[in-house]
């Protein structure tokens, strides 16, 4: 048992300014300390998100208390609880939902706490898992049974709660319908391939290169689009629908919404939960009235969504893809992989 006094400081990879790769450092840091109703978790491992790098790059209007520390995703062992808590014990094993509601307002009292009016996510503006300890509100912890891994729960939960609320809640897909995914290999994606065909959907993957795609075969993908290969992805996809058009696109890239929208039969839905090629572009609005089509953004998902589908999670229905896992001090290393693209499935880090 490590005593308040012995924790002391922890090591953390943190940044003072933003920037490149180069403004991480493996350092030490003050060991935060669990207030009334907090739990303090000893981080065993961390995931990856294309949202670290972000924030660790800096926007307009973007204040953060420095140094920050990133990370949303993480796991590992209640070490002290704050006055009050007694829904966990030392030594339980949890998973970190990032997803940060007030617990207040009236969104968060409705048990919509992904739409806080104060809503805020661990790692954004919150410091957060690229460290060996964190405080969390106890809501935020799912408990884990004694065997399950660390990585494989860290790798799970924001891509998996995002996802199913995206597709699930919001997309209310269906068994029979036809999915299409724009891009193989990033966390979100492989996800939302799992979870669609535990639905008992047919998907479709579009894809960069061959190697992503056969990957994405060996999860289910039903019909693989080379993009390489296929100039015009969306009459590829039309004509793999049966000339009918698809149910639901998932397309967090943005930039080929105008791609996306064209391959939807009329009442499809192409549901979006990011941009990773880029915030601005520009739509036909033709093809969204004329074709009575609906364009659903969500982000994150409410805690009963994302208990929901960490059940799932730890019963094995769905298993997360590890593409890699790099020691926590090289966790620059380890953004470089995921920023470049080179991952498929989810970037974890070390925590000894
Ligand atoms: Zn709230």
């Amino acid at each position: 048992m490590i005593t308040q006094s012995e924790r002391g400081h922890m090591k953390a990879v943190l940044f003072y300014q933003h920037g490149g790769p180069e403004v991480l450092q493996y350092a030490d840091f003050p060991t935060p300390e669990p207030k009334a109703g907090e739990v303090l978790v000893r981080l065993r491992a961390a995931a990856l998100n294309r949202m670290d790098v972000m924030v660790r790059n800096g926007w307009p209007g973007l204040k953060l208390e420095m140094p920050h520390i990133n990370g949303a995703d993480g796991a590992g062992e209640v070490a002290a609880l704050g006055e009050g808590v007694t829904e966990f014990q030392i030594g339980d094993r949890v998973v970190i939902n990032a997803n940060l509601g007030c617990g207040r307002c009236d969104f968060c009292l409705a048990g919509e706490d992904h739409r806080c009016r104060n809503w805020h996510l661990l790692g954004e503006t919150v410091r957060g898992t690229y460290a060996e300890y964190v405080t969390l509100p106890a809501r935020q912890l799912y408990r884990l049974p004694p065997d399950f891994d660390f990585h494989q729960a860290a790798a799970a939960a924001l891509v998996y709660q995002t996802a199913w609320h995206s597709l699930i809640t919001r997309g209310g897909l269906r068994a029979g319908e036809t999915v299409l995914i724009v891009g193989a290999g990033g966390g979100v994606n492989t996800a939302s391939l799992q979870i669609a065909k535990l639905a008992g959907a047919r998907v479709i993957v579009v894809g960069s290169n061959a190697r992503k795609l056969e990957k994405a075969a060996a999860l289910g993908a039903d019909i693989l689009i080379d993009r390489s290969k296929e100039e015009d992805w969306s009459k590829a996809v039309f004509l793999a629908s049966g000339k009918r058009g698809v149910d639901v696109v998932v397309d967090n890239v943005g930039t080929t919404f105008m791609q996306s929208l064209r391959t939807l039969r009329k009442g499809g839905r192409l549901l979006t939960v990011g941009n990773s090629g880029g915030p601005r572009f520009e739509i036909d609005n033709r093809y969204i009235f004329a074709r009575h089509l609906s364009i659903i953004g969500s982000t994150m998902s409410p805690i009963r969504d994302f208990v929901e589908v960490m059940n799932l999670v730890v019963s094995g229905k769905l298993q997360p893809v590890i593409d890699s896992t790099f020691p926590l001090r090289e966790a620059a290393k380890a953004q470089e992989r995921l920023w470049n693209g080179e991952n498929f499935g989810k970037i974890t880090l070390e925590i000894g």
